[in-house]
This record gives C-alpha cells, structure tokens and sequence, in this order.
C-alpha cells in the first residue's frame, strides 16, 4: 500500500500516469471517494500513460467508455446507477473482463462489491488539508 499527495489536477494526472506504466492487461482499479475527489482526472491521467490521445469523461450516461491504446485497451466505467448483478451484466463488465488487453477503471466500485471477488486494485481519493490537494492511497495484489 502506499499513500500520495497530489496538490493539483495535473499531478493526479501525472501519478496516474506514471502508475499506468505498471499495470498489465486483466487489471482491474477500483475507485473509492466522493463526487469531485477526482476519479475521473486519475483515469484521464492513466489515459495519457497509455498513449490514449482521445479526451476524456465521466461515463456518467453511457456507463462505460472503451479507449484504445497501443498496449492496452482502458474501459472507463460510473457504476453510480448500477444496483445488482442484472445491471452490471448489462454494461458489458463480464465481456471486458475476458478482453486480453483490457484495463479496467471503475468509478463508484462500492455498488459492485459484490463482483470484485477476484484480486484487484484499488485507488481510494480523499480530500486533503487545502483545496486542491488530494490523499491518494493505492493498494492491492501484492505489487501496491
Ligand atoms: P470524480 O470523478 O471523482 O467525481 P473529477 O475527476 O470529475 O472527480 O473532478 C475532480 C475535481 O477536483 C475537478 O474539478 C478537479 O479540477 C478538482 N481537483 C482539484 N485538485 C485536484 C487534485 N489534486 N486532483 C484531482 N482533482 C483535483
Ligand atoms: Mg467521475
């Protein structure tokens, strides 16, 4: 486990980044903090690290985002209306899962507890002391 402190977008972007360097094909991040913590700036952060041109957003109405990068493709998803296993079977989870270049970075990972019974990562944001600092812990799988 290891904690960062970020005290800017653009670190966050860049500590994504820099962590996107060690991740491999079948990872699986699991985002944990509140609305604006700054999931989405870390996965356009892990983007970038990618070589992933495209901008980008929030999931937020189609629930998943598929970027394609040169070693890995990252599929971005809001799990904020995601209630049981029917729904999450309906965006596709299971599918990309079994994709042998996927990454997977999934905002609001608490509703889909139930499906993370598998090793995984995960990337806890909290407010730090000022504005934009942000307490970033990353854990999981023995390499965090
Ligand atoms: P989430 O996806 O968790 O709801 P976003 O990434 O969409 O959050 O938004 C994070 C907000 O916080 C943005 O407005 C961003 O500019 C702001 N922010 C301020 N400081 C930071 C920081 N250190 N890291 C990430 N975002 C930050
Ligand atoms: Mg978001």
């Amino acid at each position: 486990m290891t904690t960062y402190h970020t005290h800017s977008p653009q670190e966050t972007e860049e500590l994504a980044a820099a962590l996107a360097q060690r991740l491999n094909a079948g990872d699986v991040i699991a985002y944990r903090g509140t609305l604006g913590a700054g999931k989405t700036c870390f996965t356009r952060g892990l983007a970038a690290g990618l070589g992933i041109s495209t901008g980008v957003s929030s999931p937020t109405f189609a629930l998943v985002h598929e970027y394609r990068g040169e070693r890995l493709t990252l599929y971005h998803f809001d799990m904020y209306r995601i209630e049981g296993e029917d729904d999450l079977y309906s965006t596709g989870f299971y599918d990309y899962l079994d994709d042998p270049c996927a990454l997977l970075a999934i905002e609001w990972s608490e509703n889909i507890d139930f499906a993370l019974d598998f090793p995984h990562i995960t990337v806890e944001i909290a407010p730090g002391a000022k504005e934009d600092e942000r307490v970033i812990t990353i854990k999981g799988d023995g390499r965090f």
